[in-house]
């Protein structure tokens, strides 16, 4: 079964659509998402426009603030100070990567843990590590939530998690293990690579290398998730062989329209969790 990012994806934002629809009847409040965008770079600047396309079709207020490259790292730590304090502001987002002039880890500590809609600010980070109710990276949230469109209850379930980043293998880890998964983590370092996937239950591919996982790396059964995004040629690809791989597994998601979609539907999601923590 190849999963359909992109129908699940409709889906939430219906789900999101009637939240706000509540929200907007009981409070008289609109969830509002301030998105940051520093520079030029092109990829950034489709993401910003397709994230903030996506809030206003689900009825969240989106403000994009830009910023040339040179700006200075007090200005945006002053920015985001100012959008903490402003109640009308639900979500803060500052679009990576950013300028070298700017320390990404300060503007991360910046922005409220409550209005951190990326999940990245260390206290989410930390709520997360201990089981509590956090702010979950997008990308992560979106793979579980597709893995559970296919199989609600992963306890016992052996997990492989290729890659280890903060953005995406890491919180990936904490999701399923609250699942009562047993994770491996594997990476660049790893030994057997081929070996430990084999294992998996569940594979999920955070890599950013095309066709990495083969046919014969995978188990018969497993699902498969692949989060990663290279271009080759012209063509985007995952870092999943898919036509080869496609046949032998239980479920799978496609590169494009599997975790791409339900990433941006996510971070509609978080933007309404921030707004219901700040509100509760
Ligand atoms: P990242 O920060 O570069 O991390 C990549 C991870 O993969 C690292 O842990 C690295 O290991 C590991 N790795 C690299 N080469 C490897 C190899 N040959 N074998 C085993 N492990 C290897 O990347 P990221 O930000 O997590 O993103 C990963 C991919 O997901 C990229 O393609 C990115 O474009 C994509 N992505 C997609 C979405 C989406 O919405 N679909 C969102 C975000 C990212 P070390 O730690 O040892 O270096």
């Amino acid at each position: 079964m190849i999963i359909d990012g992109k129908k699940e994806a409709a889906l939430l934002r219906e789900e999101i659509k009637k939240e706000i629809l509540l929200i907007k009847s009981k409070d008289n409040k609109i969830p509002e998402l301030t998105v940051i965008l520093v520079g030029n770079f092109a990829p950034s600047q489709i993401y910003v426009s397709n994230k903030e396309k996506s809030s206003k079709e689900v009825g969240i207020n989106s403000n994009v603030i830009k910023y040339s490259k040179d700006v200075t790292e007090e200005e945006i730590i002053k920015k985001i100070k100012e959008l903490n304090n402003d109640v009308n502001v639900s979500g803060i987002l500052v679009q990576l990567p950013l300028p070298v002039q700017i320390d990404k880890e300060k503007i991360i500590n910046t922005i409220d843990p409550l209005k951190d809609v990326d999940g990245f600010n260390p206290i989410n980070v930390g709520n997360l590590a201990s089981g509590y109710r956090a702010i979950v990276p997008c990308t992560p949230l979106g793979s579980l939530l597709l893995i559970k469109s296919v199989e609600k209850n992963l306890s016992g379930k052996h997990a492989v998690i290729v890659g280890r980043s903060n953005l995406n293998g890491k919180p990936m880890a904490q999701l399923l293990l609250k699942e009562n998964c047993t994770v491996t983590i594997v990476h660049s370092k790893t030994k057997d690579l081929k070996k430990e996937c084999q294992k998996g239950d569940i594979v999920v591919a955070a890599v950013g290398v095309a066709n990495l996982i083969k046919e014969d790396w995978v188990k018969k059964g497993s699902i498969i998730i692949d989060v990663g995004i290279n271009k080759v040629d012209k063509n985007i690809v995952g870092d999943v062989d898919f036509e080869k791989v496609k046949d032998k597994v239980k479920a799978i998601t496609p590169v494009p329209g599997g975790v791409g979609p339900m990433t941006i539907a996510c971070l509609l999601k978080n933007t309404v969790e921030c707004f219901k923590k700040q509100n509760s």
